[in-house]
């Protein structure tokens, strides 16, 4: 696996760069934010240039030098091109000027080989960055680089850019923050200090029900904070909704059915009384600066794919309930252009078979092309969503490795799906979709929020005469079976949101809030008004069937409240096996 680590660092020099031709007095003084995820052979930075002299009205360029073999490949909100080890990031056009105390984040992801020190000098407009205005006698006759390419278009805010993740910033959910916030001060000491830190990470907002809409914040308060934040940021904002709530939902499952039903009008009414409204709220001008990310239905589709033997899902596949619904939250939500539009399609331990991901496709690519816009409609997949499933598995790099003459794949916790991970089974829907017709800009996200398995149990590598023995020393997902989906005890938070983690992948993101529960463990006499109600995955002490988790036990943790209800023994465990570690 990839283990991020993110590195921070202020970077302050002391020189002071002295140039005569026609002279004028000025203050001129930076510093520079430089930070960074990396990976074994690549890293993203977030460059923070702070202009501490006077203004700056027409155009700037910061400059730098790698200390190793680091190569940028992608580049947002600056002009960068590197000549060796030397780096020019020169203004984009819409944002040329720099007031004094103002500051521009830029991004960029790079190769490297070796170690990955940050840079040790910047300089703004040839001055050195030494955390301080210092008076410079400048000249109107500095020569100036010309650059060649153009970045990565982080467009003018309210464009619809290839990736809405490059060059943002993750919207902060006070609300959720709070919630994080009161548990770590309880909490206290290195664990509450843990705590503390994921209130830093972007998670969604979820519209659940039509009442989510306007309740508490409700949707409209959600983006006059995103609004504000953005105005604070002096970047993007990416503003993440989850749209979640088709009648028949979660047909498979009874912890989050919820309010609509098909045989009750629950399709014209997610028509008129949710989708309606949520897009006029959307659409609003007022929020045209925001990227706002929908999340669409999670599980809706994957369930039509594989558990139509069960009633409320041939009912919701029969009725169209489902297709349609989707289109026609596509068809409102494509229609604003600062809307990306992004399909969940389960994960690699649901879908991964041939014999589910090929008519996956197919319906994916079906209901898409019957949108108003086809296949402009949509943004690209997330897969994960509120799951457990790795990003990937360090030491079970090759399915079809053979340990005792069988390949990885045919190990009973693997059932002879060949995706072992998020990683791969992302990079081939982006295969099979482009091959299916969709552009080859659609981009995965992966929701990383819970798939961590960090912790004392985390494996340091595989071993084994049977490819069983090898497999179940080896992963680090320590579920007991890989269909157990409901309060995993040993989970831990995972990678950490960031853009363009990998080649096609658009981001990491946080959707299923860590700390929120997927469904209650004890039994309820019926659903509450939300339509929640107890599902038997979610009880410690039951064994589900062969289909659903092959007759293991759930791995559920005991207590857990109502999906969606705050349940702070999962966060702190959460918490505790983080990776990488908080
Ligand atoms: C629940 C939703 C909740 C979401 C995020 C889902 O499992 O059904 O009500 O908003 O999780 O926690």
């Amino acid at each position: 696996m990839r283990g991020g680590s993110a590195v921070a660092a202020l970077t302050l020099c002391t020189s002071v760069l002295v140039l005569v031709g026609n002279q004028a007095s000025a203050a001129a003084g930076c510093s520079v934010d430089y930070q960074t995820n990396q990976w074994d052979t690549g890293f993203t930075a977030n460059v923070t240039v702070n202009n501490l002299g006077d203004a700056i009205s027409d155009g700037w360029t910061l400059e730098w030098d790698f200390g190793g073999n680091q190569q940028i490949t992608n580049h947002w909100n600056a002009t960068i091109t590197q000549s060796g080890q030397h780096v020019t990031a020169k203004n984009p056009d819409w944002a040329k000027g720099l007031a004094t105390g103002g500051s521009h984040s830029l991004g960029f992801q790079a190769s490297y080989s070796g170690t990955n020190a940050k840079p040790t000098s910047f300089k703004l407009n040839g001055t050195a960055c030494t955390g301080g205005p210092v008076e410079t006698t400048t000249t109107t006759t500095t020569t100036t680089t010309t650059t060649t390419t153009t970045s990565e278009n982080p467009g003018n805010p309210g464009d619809h850019v290839p990736n809405p993740y490059a060059g943002a910033t993750g919207y902060l959910n006070p609300d959720y923050v709070d919630q994080v916030n009161t548990l770590a001060t309880s909490t206290g000491g290195a664990l509450g200090t843990a705590m503390r830190k994921v209130a830093q990470n972007s998670t969604a907002v979820w519209m659940d029900r039509i009442g989510a809409i306007t309740a508490g914040r409700g949707l409209r308060g959600h983006l006059d904070e995103a609004l504000r934040q953005q105005a604070a940021a002096g970047r993007p904002v990416v503003f993440q909704v989850v749209v979640y709530d088709l009648p028949n939902r979660d047909c498979s499952a009874l912890a989050s059915n919820g309010e609509l039903e098909v045989s009750k009008n629950g399709l014209a009414r997610y028509k008129a009384e949710y989708i309606d409204p949520i897009a006029s709220i959307l659409g609003d001008s007022k929020y045209r600066d925001l990227r706002i990310v929908a999340i669409i239905e999670p599980d809706s589709l994957p369930n039509l794919v594989t558990n139509t033997a069960k009633p409320k899902c041939a009912e919701a596949k029969s009725s169209g309930a489902y297709v349609q619904g989707i289109q026609y939250a596509l068809n409102k939500l494509s229609a604003i252009s600062n809307v990306y539009n992004y399909l969940d399609i389960a994960h690699s331990a649901w879908l991964g078979w041939d014999s589910n991901i090929v008519p996956a496709v197919q319906l994916y690519t079906d209901v898409v092309r019957g949108t108003t816009k086809g296949f402009g409609s949509v943004d690209g997949f997330i897969t994960d969503t509120a799951n457990y499933t790795p990003v990937e598995e360090p030491h079970l790099t090759d399915p079809m490795k053979t340990v005792g003459g069988q390949p990885l794949k045919s190990a009973k916790f693997y059932e002879w799906n060949p995706y072992f991970d998020e990683a791969d089974y992302g990079a081939e829907l982006h295969r099979r979709f482009v091959a299916a017709g969709f552009p080859s800009g659609i981009g995965m996200l992966v929701d990383t929020s819970r798939n961590g398995w960090g912790g004392a149990n985390r494996p340091a590598g595989a071993t084994g005469s049977t490819v069983d023995e090898y497999v179940n020393s080896g992963r680090i997902d320590r579920r007991l079976h890989r269909g157990n989906w409901c309060n995993q005890v040993g989970a831990g938070i995972g990678l950490r949101p960031q853009a363009s983690p990998r080649p096609n992948f658009d981001a990491y993101v946080w959707i299923k809030p860590p700390g929120e529960s997927d469904g209650i463990a004890t039994k309820t006499s019926g659903p509450n008004e939300e339509g929640k109600q107890h599902d038997p995955m979610c009880d410690p002490a039951f064994r589900g069937d062969q289909q659903s988790n092959g007759g293991n036990l759930t791995g559920a943790m005991p207590g857990a409240p109502h999906a969606g209800v705050w349940f702070p023994a999962q966060f702190k465990m959460l918490v505790e096996n983080a990776y990488p570690a908080l």
